[in-house]
């Protein structure tokens, strides 16, 4: 059986000073009918990682506008998430891909997971790969399937998505981040373009004094006088923390006193994870000013928010990238970013107006010279970047494209 997942409550009204009236009467609006209508929200795992970050919101807020909504995670075990990672970096266009044992492992766990899916719905939103053939198997258990995807397909290995394309297509809607992100290959029915969101009221983003943020940094040995760069995020391939590392310690060269700190959790669906997290630890080779945290030391979302809200200039040096939530969690802190120039970094970037971009870790490096530099260029870029993500990528905006789709799907 599905694990439903426990939710907190959340009220679209305390959002209103934040977002505006338009928005959330717009919600309002589109909810009416949608009233007690029963979705489900499956994913693969409710820690780690972006989609989790979202469903922990934007199911409490469905519930808040009358919508009768659930997150149920599926059942999996270490050689079934092995597979997906691998599925995941092939997606994203790595050489290597899954073996036909795999592929056996992948069906049955998801027929297994299929069958355990309780209950009727009127619409059951699959989150991302690895529950993908959920639909398959429960075809009759909901009026509508829509498959979300969090990740970018414009350029995968051309074997699995020659696998997944005709599950894809067999959903009523599929949803992605960027127009780019969708297959080439695919039949364009039924795609529907919504970037992801951030909430600016949970504890990762709520707005935190200076003093509260030094205060939680020094607990980790950050001295709080001297600048800080920070990255948040898994410790992965793709987010290049070996390239970061590499800016940092060109950064020193001319600012010696400047600290990094690596912030990455351990996604149970992850692991690769642990592997790269060693190999980063190596690779700062017991530079004190370096601190590589995660969970494990006790990381969690205030943490995060703390060492976003403290530093000098936010990192995401990602080589690929779904999307960048930690891009728009460091914009709505106000903090000069500089981030890799690809997926869906530079919608949330305006190269030099609202951050920077960047192609490698010495362009990186002269960024982030830059900032530290010159504070007021930091300061306007932490503005521009600030409302920027207010307009576009904050739960609201969010909630109302979803509303949208249910209303349009008719469900
Ligand atoms: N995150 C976290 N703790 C960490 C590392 C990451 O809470 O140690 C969060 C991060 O703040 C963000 C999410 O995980 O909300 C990562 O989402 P993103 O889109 O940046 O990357 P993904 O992990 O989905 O590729």
């Amino acid at each position: 059986m599905l694990q439903e997942v426990a939710l907190g409550q959340k009220s679209l009204t305390d959002y209103t000073h934040i977002v505006g009236k338009e928005i959330t009467e717009r919600i309002r609006e589109l909810a009416g009918p949608l009233k007690g209508k029963r979705v489900l929200h499956v994913s693969a795992t409710a820690f780690g990682g972006g989609v989790s970050e979202i469903l922990y919101t934007i199911v409490p807020l469905m519930r808040d506008v009358g919508i009768d909504a659930h997150w149920h995670v599926i059942f999996g075990k270490e050689e079934f998430f092995n597979a997906t990672k691998l599925l995941h970096n092939s997606l994203q266009g790595a050489p290597e891909s899954l073996s036909e044992e795999q592929w056996e492992l992948f069906d049955e766990i998801n027929a297994m997971n299929a069958e355990g899916l309780q209950g009727e719905w009127d619409a059951v939103i699959v989150h991302d790969p690895q529950p993908i053939g959920l639909r398959r198997g429960a075809f009759a258990k909901s009026k509508r399937w829509i498959w979300r995807c969090h990740i970018d397909l414009s350029t995968p290995n051309p074997a699995p998505i020659e696998r997944l394309l005709p599950m894809i297509e067999e959903y009523d809607a599929s949803v992605w981040h960027l127009p780019t992100y969708v297959p080439a290959a695919m039949d364009h029915k039924g795609v529907n373009i919504i970037p992801p969101a951030i909430d600016p009221l949970s504890p990762k983003n709520m707005a935190f004094s200076p003093e509260d943020a030094a205060f939680v940094c020094r607990q980790f040995g950050i001295d709080v006088d001297r600048p800080l760069i920070t990255q948040v995020s898994r410790f992965d391939p793709w987010k290049d923390p070996i390239g970061v590392i590499d800016a940092y310690r060109e950064v020193t060269e001319r600012i010696p006193e400047v600290q990094l700190a690596m912030v990455g959790s351990m996604a149970t669906d992850d692991p690769e994870g642990r592997e790269y997290f060693q190999k980063t630890f190596e690779y700062a080779d017991a530079d004190l000013d370096i601190k590589i945290l995660s969970n494990l030391n006790n990381v969690g979302a205030i943490e995060v928010n703390a060492f976003q809200s403290q530093s000098d200039v936010c990192l995401q040096k990602s080589i690929r990238e779904g999307f960048g939530l930690t891009v728009t969690e460091a914009l709505w802190k106000g903090r000069p970013t500089v981030a890799g120039n690809v997926g869906g970094i530079p919608l949330q970037i305006e190269d030099g107006v609202s951050g920077f971009l960047v192609n490698s870790p010495s362009e990186c490096a002269q960024r982030c010279l830059e900032i530290l530099e010159n504070p007021a260029l930091g300061k306007s870029l932490g503005r521009a970047g600030k409302e920027h993500a207010r307009e576009e990528f904050l739960s609201p905006r969010l909630l109302r494209d979803w509303l949208g789709l249910l209303t349009d799907l008719d469900t």
